[in-house]
């Protein structure tokens, strides 16, 4: 199977497609993960994208879909995968349409107010990717899936928070149209708790 995750950033679409790589057994393919992953091993792509991604800016198109290509192609996606990120521009959209055919793209739709909430609130674990809200870790700085010591990510700064949203209403959201029009549109409501959210997620993918 292979979906489009889409949805605000905050929307839930990490955690639900951690849940659902497990449950589908298929790759979650995150470019932020990868964007960060490079940036904390300091590769030239991690130098390249790290201004861009402090200002909650997209990184250039060109490089973005050359990166998904490439993941694409390995042998753990050939059952389908589970894309958490991307696209995030029509340019994206248009260029992974002509080397892959998607699914379903499931746009987790919330409210502006509970995704800045949410955000502001994230507290990130960079040894295994998880996400917490501070509301649910009783004051603990330690991941309670592996440990790690939890950080807040630096895009999760109010200033940046409000600049990734916009870049998301401008440059993203025309996606859902997209998507639509291809009649692979799938919208979940993205406002409850994750159990709620997560279990509308499976029945509009049809499980
Ligand atoms: P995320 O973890 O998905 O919120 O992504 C964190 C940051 O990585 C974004 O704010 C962008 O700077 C960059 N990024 C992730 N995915 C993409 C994408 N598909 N296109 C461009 N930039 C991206």
């Amino acid at each position: 199977m292979k979906i489009v995750l889409l949805g605000a950033p905050g929307s839930g679409k990490g955690t639900h497609a951690q849940r659902l790589t497990k449950e589908l057994n298929i790759p979650q393919i995150s470019t932020g993960d990868i964007f960060r992953k490079n940036l904390k091993e300091e590769t030239p792509l991690g130098l390249q994208v790290k201004e861009i991604m402090a200002k909650g800016q997209l990184v250039p198109d060109a490089i973005t879909v050359a990166i998904v290509k490439d993941r694409l192609a390995q042998d753990d996606c050939a059952n389908g995968y589970i894309l958490d990120g991307f696209p995030r521009s029509l340019v994206q959209a248009e260029e992974l349409d002509k080397f892959e055919d998607v699914q379903f793209a499931v746009n987790i739709d919330v409210d502006k107010q509970a995704v800045i909430d949410r955000l502001s609130g994230r507290r990130f674990c960079p040894d295994c990717n998880g996400t917490y809200h501070v509301s649910t870790l009783n004051g603990q700085d330690k991941c309670p899936n592996c440990g790690g010591t939890l950080i807040t990510r630096q895009d999760d700064s109010e200033q940046t928070v409000r600049d990734r949203l916009d870049v998301y209403e401008k440059t993203t959201m025309p996606l859902i149209d997209y998507y639509a029009r291809q009649g692979k549109l799938v919208n979940v409501d993205g406002n409850g708790t994750i159990e709620e959210v997560y279990n509308r997620v499976l029945r509009a993918i049809g499980k």
